[in-house]
């Protein structure tokens, strides 16, 4: 801890980058640390390979975040919400940000390896017990002391509210309770932030979900609720991809399934699939997610394969009743 408050504290020039798909957490805290750099009188660039989700824009300043890192020499990169570059979705760092002095790396997921194992100007704050990278970054930061004006709350508040579902999951503990509570004494209101993430859906977004609730299926075998959303669905219904944030969340409610999964065809090939699950369920879906190439949590997880939906369905199937195995 100490060394990266003196690591910050020594950098002017610092580069901030995310996991790609950014989620509120990401962003949240992106945009929060970012500000209080700023505000600290550093200059501080933000990357995300992927667009900020429409549901985030009520963020102040959500611009920043640019989908193109700018060529410069940074004394300092920090890696927020995941510990590996390959999880930017970048590919090789050398290549687009050849020349930074450090590494930091703030996250609170339970990855195996991290960037550090591979370079030696590293260090790492991670904290798998930590409800959110924006608990982690907001506690970091009270410690060196930063005032954290009330758009900066916003920011880390929507990371903690996004991350524990709004309060609900069962990563929700007195740490984020506390803070939220703090934050909200700067001026963040947590009603406000669910208003945005929840409400203001359109017509096709709210039609998609129907789409994926009409076609869930439970698999006895692998004790599974399944549903999926195609490219043409989402065409065909005039709505976007990040209209189904939030909805395999909803799957997950069914009570006889150990766990849930919402398989969406994207662009480029790509089909992604989002795991969930509950503490009382006993599943790690994070153990399914790894076995097909991705990662995550323990109860929320995540996966990318290559293909399309159409001749993919059965394999996946298979794969997933052979990691439950
Ligand atoms: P979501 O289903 O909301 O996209 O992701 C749930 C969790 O799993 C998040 O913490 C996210 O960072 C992680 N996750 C999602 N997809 C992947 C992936 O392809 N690889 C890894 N390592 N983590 C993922
Ligand atoms: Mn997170």
């Amino acid at each position: 801890m100490q060394q990266a408050i003196d690591l910050i504290k020594s950098s002017n020039n610092i580069l901030i980058l995310t996991h790609k798909d950014p989620d509120g957490d990401a962003v949240g805290s992106v945009l929060g640390l970012a500000q209080a750099l700023k505000d600290m009188g550093k200059k501080a660039a933000c990357f995300s390979k992927d667009a900020v989700p429409k549901v985030f824009e009520f963020l102040p300043e959500f611009s920043i975040i640019k989908d193109k890192i700018i060529p410069a020499r940074y004394d300092l990169i920090i890696l927020l919400d995941c510990a590996l570059f390959s999880r930017t979705g970048l590919g090789d760092i050398s290549e687009i940000a050849p020349f930074f002095d450090n590494l930091l790396i703030i996250d609170h997921h339970p990855e195996k390896e991290t960037e550090c194992d591979k370079r030696e100007n590293c260090i790492f704050i991670i904290d798998q017990k930590a409800s959110s990278t924006a608990v982690l970054v907001y506690d970091l930061l009270k410690k060196m002391n930063v005032n954290i004006a009330k758009n900066i709350a916003n920011c880390f508040l929507t990371g903690i509210f996004t991350d524990t579902g709004g309060f609900q999951h069962s990563n929700t503990d007195s740490r984020s309770l506390a803070a939220a509570a703090e934050l909200m004494k700067k001026g963040s209101r947590v009603d406000k932030i669910a208003k945005n993430i929840f409400s203001g859906k359109s017509v096709p977004a709210i039609r998609l979900w129907g789409m994926a609730l009409n076609r869930i299926e439970t698999n006895p075998q692998t004790n599974m609720a399944v549903s999926y959303i195609s490219k043409k669905d989402i065409a065909d219904l005039g709505a976007k991809e990040e209209d189904l944030a939030g909805l395999v969340n909803v799957i997950n409610t069914i009570s006889d399934a150990k766990f849930s999964l919402l398989l969406t065809e994207g662009e480029n090939n790509k089909i992604k699939g989002s795991l969930r699950s509950e503490e009382y369920k006993g599943i790690d879906v994070s153990r399914i997610a790894r076995s097909l190439g991705g990662g995550g949590h323990k109860l929320a997880s995540g996966f990318e394969l290559e293909g399309d939906l159409e001749n993919n369905v059965a394999k996946i199937n298979k794969m997933i009743l052979k990691a439950r195995e």
